[in-house]
């Protein structure tokens, strides 16, 4: 496609040089300047020929010592100037374009111009149309590689996830038969460097189907209906294989929410997204055609987006923890000589935070220095060196210093949060808990559900704010009063909402009895303020609070089995979870802090951390 361009980009040069070289090839005499005032001296030295009189701005003058020589002077356009030259016997010629040459160079060049801009045009559409044919539509069968799920390490959940999407994509017809309405889109979000083009297409190589893919940010600054029929021409070529996947990549720059997008309406945006749409409810539901799309935010999309039968399957890939990062590591590592001292496994615990594509440019990068310096095999010194390139851009102070203590934090953090809900809410599951930060939010979060019920009770409510304050009440105890963080900002608001209708909406608070205080508030009832409410809302808290800090002091040896739990594996699971809780669970760490075990252990399952 480039050289195509280059060429393209070549026409206006070659259009220049033809035109110069035309303009040399008819101007057969030499031409030489000279000013107005040697040109009246020549004239009153009677050294004037013939001048050549029009209404450009310079003139042409022919002197009588050397007829071949052209030169050419101001021109002062003054009328008086022919019969003051037809006085002095100088010969005048009137001419329009100064010569029939001229005309024909004219000619030459309008006709040159055409051609050569009718060439431009028709090339340029068809190299609008040729984009989508191979520029931005990579074909998996044809140039690329074919990939798999081998090719993408960890990411284990969002893989279950998309499982039947690969049945569906070999066998649209199976589904067809049950009356199944699979999904059409499926948005995969996460933080860059995630794997989430890699998945799109170890999904289409896994289904055996191609794979077509776009990014939204080049439909951005195109002209009006560019990107429209962009889109149409992809959907078309997509069916005409039959079965596809469409991957778009940075869907947001298509699809933000309409105030998100400040610059206000974007014609071609929205134009190319509701081309997009149409598209994908033209659909048959035997047509074996997925579309994907990834973004790293899925809160900035349009709505308009994600209703069914558009992109309604949110797939999240996030960013690996300790064991998907040395799944990666080992994938990536496989096809390169790594001296024995390289131990993987440390190195996944050391690159907390890294994406897939960081640790594949680790162990590139590492490799690069080792030819550099021509050793047989890769040293840890070549991983060393790569690491410090690779997260020097990112951040001057000592990295691994503030990752630690925000990892002790937010393992803390997180470990109040699951061991407060295992003691009082045992009905809740627990699915994750992790200190790897999700899209979500900074810090880590905990899959938190609580049973489906129709009403909840007074006990749910406290238990529920006690849960979203056990955060806290965890840092609190165990960094003390004056180190606790920001870490709990949406722990505290989400707490306040819920005591805020304890109170309020559902007339639970003694004290202020079974009323509806919004009711007397809108009223202006003198009687009550938003003071007394406040302090109301705030007294609850307190108590709660409380409840919540000693819950969590007599079993602070939990606590630190659930933090250090985390702050080996980053992620545990129900399961482990339980595990601790029963005691069934330990322990093998030598860098963790032996005094925060209060209790001795007894040992079913060993989770050996360092060796
Ligand atoms: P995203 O689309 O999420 O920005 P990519 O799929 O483009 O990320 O990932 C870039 C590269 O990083 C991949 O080509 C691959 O080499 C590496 N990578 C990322 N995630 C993984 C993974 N889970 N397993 C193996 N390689 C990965
Ligand atoms: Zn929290």
């Amino acid at each position: 496609m480039n050289k195509k361009r280059n060429y393209i980009w070549a026409l206006p040069f070659i259009f220049l040089v033809l035109s110069l070289s035309l303009l040399f090839l008819f101007k057969q005499s030499k031409t030489v300047e000279m000013t107005y005032f040697e040109f009246l001296e020549a004239v009153e030295s009677s050294k004037v020929e013939e001048v050549v009189l029009n209404s450009n701005p310079k003139m042409k003058v022919k002197l009588k010592d050397d007829l071949s020589i052209m030169y050419i002077t101001d021109n002062p356009r003054n009328p008086e100037l022919k019969e003051f030259l037809l006085k002095k016997q100088i010969k005048v010629v009137e001419d329009s374009s100064s010569s029939a040459f001229s005309i024909l160079q004219g000619f030459l060049m309008i006709g040159l111009f055409f051609v050569v801009f009718r060439y431009v045009i028709k090339n340029f559409g068809r190299q609008a149309s040729k984009d989508i044919g191979d520029f931005n539509l990579k074909e998996v069968d044809s140039n690329n590689k074919k990939f798999s799920f081998t090719d993408v390490a960890g990411n284990e959940e969002a893989k279950e996830e998309v499982k039947d999407i690969i049945d569906f994509l070999k066998k649209p017809e199976k589904y067809v038969k049950y009356g199944a309405r699979m999904p059409r889109g499926i948005i995969f979000y996460g933080p860059p460097g995630t794997g989430k083009t890699l998945m799109a297409k170890a999904i289409a190589g896994e289904a055996g189907v191609p794979f077509f893919s776009v990014s939204g940010s080049d439909f951005v600054q195109m002209y009006v209906g560019v990107g429209a029929s962009r889109i149409r021409n992809l959907f078309e070529k997509a069916r005409k294989m039959g079965k596809a996947l469409i991957f778009i990549d940075e869907i947001d720059a298509l699809g933000k929410k309409r105030a998100a997008a400040a610059t206000g309406g974007n014609d071609e945006r929205d134009q190319t997204l509701n081309a997009l749409l149409t598209e994908m409810s033209g659909f048959k539901d035997n047509e074996g055609i997925i579309i994907i799309a990834a973004t790293n935010r899925l809160d900035v999309l349009d709505e308009a987006l994600l209703r069914p039968g558009r992109f309604d399957r949110q797939v999240e890939i996030s960013l690996p923890d300790i064991k998907g990062r040395e799944q990666i590591l080992r994938l990536h590592g496989k096809n390169k000589p790594l001296s024995d001292e390289v131990d993987l496994s440390k190195l996944a615990k050391q690159t907390v935070y890294f994406s897939g594509a960081m640790l594949e440019n680790l162990l590139n990068e590492a490799a690069i220095i080792a030819a550099k310096r021509n050793a047989k095999i890769i040293g840890m010194e070549d991983i060393d060196k790569a690491f410090y390139k690779i997260i020097a851009g990112s951040e001057k102070k000592d990295r691994s210093n503030i990752l630690n203590i925000d990892r002790e934090i937010t393992a803390y953090h997180e470990a109040g949060h699951a061991l407060i809900t295992k003691l009082i809410a045992p009905s809740h599951t627990v699915s994750k808990v992790t200190i790897i930060p999700s899209t979500k939010g900074a810090g880590g979060f905990s899959m938190n559900i609580p049973p489906d019920k129709m009403y909840h009770t007074k006990k749910d409510m406290e238990a529920q704010i006690m849960i979203s304050l056990a955060g806290r009440a965890a840092e609190e105890l165990i960094f003390g009063e004056d180190n606790i963080t920001t870490g709990a900002s949406n722990d505290i608001e989400k707490a306040t909402q819920i005591i805020r209708d304890y109170v309020v909406k559902y007339g639970m608070s003694k004290t202020l009895g079974l009323i509806n205080i919004d009711v007397l508030l809108n009223n202006n009832s003198q009687s009550f303020s938003e003071e007394t409410l406040i302090k109301e809302c705030s007294n609850h808290m307190e108590r709660l609070y409380k409840a919540t800090r000693e819950f969590i002091i007599e079993n602070k040896y939990y606590l630190n089995m659930i933090a250090n739990a985390l702050l080996i594996q980053e992620t545990i699971n129900e399961e482990d979870l339980n595990e601790i809780m029963e005691d069934n669970f330990i322990i093998n760490n030598t860098e963790l802090e032996k005094e925060k075990f209060t209790t001795p252990i007894r040992a079913k399952r060993v989770v050996e951390a360092t060796p």
